[in-house]
């Protein structure tokens, strides 16, 4: 069944709106990864994701379908490395609401918000919390490293949670798109990361102030077979989630108890 939306015409699309099939939005970005990837790794990453998500949904007997991927997010904590695009905050939230709106007119019921950039992370919290009862729909919203963290954490070797161009990203790209790792290179993301300062409290900060290399985390131990792993096991962790059908029943507007 084909899930991606770009590719059905109009009456088909009626149609899956008509079958409650739910639209996956991935939500990226397009900034620097160091000196080995490739400025589009989390849209290549977020798009793949929610491809593989969608399948899996599809196998667990529910419909999907996933949207062309926003491409530019919010990453001005990446600017000063140069390649990297930026939205401010408003025309962001407009973004995302302006195709929220647009699905929600062609009668499909259930959206999902799946972000593949840590920079995005804030703003799509609140935007969901803005849209979901002004719209009156269930909005799902999530970062793909958190909905799957336990499956990460177990295919990783040398870090416990997935970070930036990292053993995590950087396998994932040697699994989707070979051609674009530069695996020469990696040497140079070696021990730039500056520790974190007091934990618990927070200050905006370049990544540049975190890493000299803007990598966090260590591609040296990065594999196609980890990659291919990896996008495995969050499709399947993600689609679980999705499928569970209390995610959608729940109460979206509180009523008042009597
Ligand atoms: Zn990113």
């Amino acid at each position: 069944m084909e899930t991606e939306w770009r590719r059905l015409r109009a009456d088909e699309l009626r149609e899956r709106a008509r079958d409650g099939a739910m639209v996956i939005l991935p939500v990226a970005s397009l900034e620097q990864h160091g000196p080995h990837l490739p400025v589009e790794v989390d849209t290549m990453l977020g798009e793949t994701i929610a491809r593989r998500t969608a399948a899996a949904v599809v196998a667990r007997g529910e419909q999907a379908l996933v949207l062309p991927t926003i491409w530019t997010g919010l990453s001005e904590h990446h600017m000063s490395f140069g390649g990297t695009i930026t939205l401010d905050y408003p025309a962001f939230a407009a973004l995302i609401e302006g195709v929220v709106r647009s699905v929600l007119r062609h009668g499909f019921r259930r959206v999902v918000l799946l972000n593949a950039h840590g920079g995005n992370e804030n703003a799509l919290r609140t935007i969901t919390d803005d849209l979901t009862p002004k719209l009156g729909v269930p909005i799902v919203q999530f970062t793909y490293w958190y909905a799957a963290a336990a499956a990460i954490a177990d295919i990783l070797e040398t870090q416990t949670v997935l970070s930036h161009a990292c053993e995590a990203e950087t396998s994932m790209m040697m699994a989707a798109r070979p051609d674009l790792v530069a695996g020469e290179r990696i040497p140079r993301a070696r021990a730039n990361v500056a520790p974190d300062l007091a934990p618990g409290v927070y200050r905006w900060r370049s990544i540049a102030a975190r890493s000299a290399s803007g990598v966090l985390g260590n591609p040296e131990a990065a594999s196609a077979e980890k990659g291919e792993r990896l996008f495995a096991a969050i499709a399947e962790a993600v689609a679980r989630k999705l499928c569970d059908p209390e995610l959608w029943q729940l109460p979206w507007q509180a009523e008042p108890s009597a």
